[in-house]
């Protein structure tokens, strides 16, 4: 059965087992910012417990913001004006597949799959920007945090954190304490 087929009929099982009602604000009134790696399906809400209903989840791959005016600012500002966020986590992990990628590579294999080169030619710069963002995943974590702080976008009042969380044995390490820097602010 191709893929999409085992979705929906996984789907239609699943709808008649559906009984809990949860509402589109979050209960634990948070919003993650993390990376799309597999290995964070079903394994960083738990290690962080929480559940479904619980959090606002945006993620990118890498967990990196390049555009200050971008979409998971748009998102972190719907989060905390719309839907009630008063805390933003920012998660970065080891072993990040973003931080292995070569550039270069990248950009010829857009091109092996039709890819016009000129259109390459013209991502060049921002690509690279991109991806150096990742070389560092800890150091990706400390400047995500500081743009969403630095965003005029955002409100001083909302604790920025930073955490790098491990895929394999799900264990979350502290970088930043927003708290304190909320305090700090006051
Ligand atoms: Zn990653």
């Amino acid at each position: 059965m191709p893929l999409l087929s085992e979705i929906l009929a996984h789907n239609a099982r699943f709808v008649e087992e559906q009984a809990r009602t949860v509402t589109k604000a979050p209960e634990k009134r948070i919003a993650l910012f993390t990376c799309m790696d597999t290995r964070l399906v079903e394994f960083l809400e738990p290690a962080m417990g929480l559940r479904r209903g619980d959090a606002k989840v945006i993620k990118n791959a890498g967990n990196t913001i390049i555009d200050p005016f971008g979409a998971v600012i748009r998102s972190l500002v719907v989060a905390v004006y719309a839907l009630g966020c008063e805390e933003i986590y920012v998660i970065g992990h080891q072993d990040c597949g973003m931080s292995q990628i070569d550039g270069d590579e990248l950009e010829r294999r857009m091109i092996a799959r039709g890819v016009d080169p000129q259109v390459v030619t013209s991502v060049h710069g921002s690509l690279s920007e991109w991806l150096g963002a990742f070389k560092d995943p800890c150091g990706n974590v400390h400047r995500v945090v500081e743009m969403i702080r630095h965003s005029p976008l955002i409100p001083k009042d909302v604790p920025v954190h930073g955490l790098m969380f491990d895929p394999a044995k799900g264990r979350l390490d502290l970088l930043v304490d927003g708290y304190g820097d909320v305090w700090a602010g006051q």
